[in-house]
């Protein structure tokens, strides 16, 4: 078992790819996704994104993300913040948000404590400079 898998694996649930919104993408990750489809930027953009003004967000069909269908679509296309989700760096400094995310998502190893939680991701941050799930 790694570092990662003490604390978090990823069950497949999907809750966070459920709702009437999904993550904003920056520009590198428009850039992925257009990558990952293989279709012209206009293309991706009238079939999956939501645009509003500035934001980019991918489309909500059924109450959920386009790509959501038993687990990621567009995984190696995924915006970063999906890739880092669920471990958002507030965990390590606000204690009621890791109770809220572990509340949320099951993959969240659901018998650690929240000091040996943060040590272990701290660990993995300073290892590695960054966290992808
Ligand atoms: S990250 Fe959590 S909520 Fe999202 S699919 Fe995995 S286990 Fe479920
Ligand atoms: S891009 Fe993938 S991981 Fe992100 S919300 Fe959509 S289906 Fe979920």
């Amino acid at each position: 078992m790694d570092e990662m898998q003490k604390i978090f694996e990823c069950v497949r649930c999907g809750y966070c790819c459920i709702g009437k919104t999904t993550v904003s993408l920056d520009e590198e990750d428009q850039r992925r996704m257009v990558e990952a489809l293989g279709l012209s930027e206009e293309e991706v953009r009238k079939k999956y994104w939501r645009v509003t003004g500035n934001i980019v967000q991918m489309k909500i069909v059924a109450g959920h993300c386009i790509f959501f269908n038993n687990g990621c679509t567009i995984y190696a296309g995924r915006p970063w913040r999906c890739g880092q989700w669920p471990m958002h760096p507030s965990l390590l400094t606000d204690e009621n948000n890791f109770k809220t995310i572990k509340a949320s998502c099951p993959g969240i190893n659901q018998q650690i404590s929240y000091e040996e939680f943060c040590r272990i991701l701290q660990s993995i941050i300073d290892a590695q400079g960054t966290v992808l799930c």
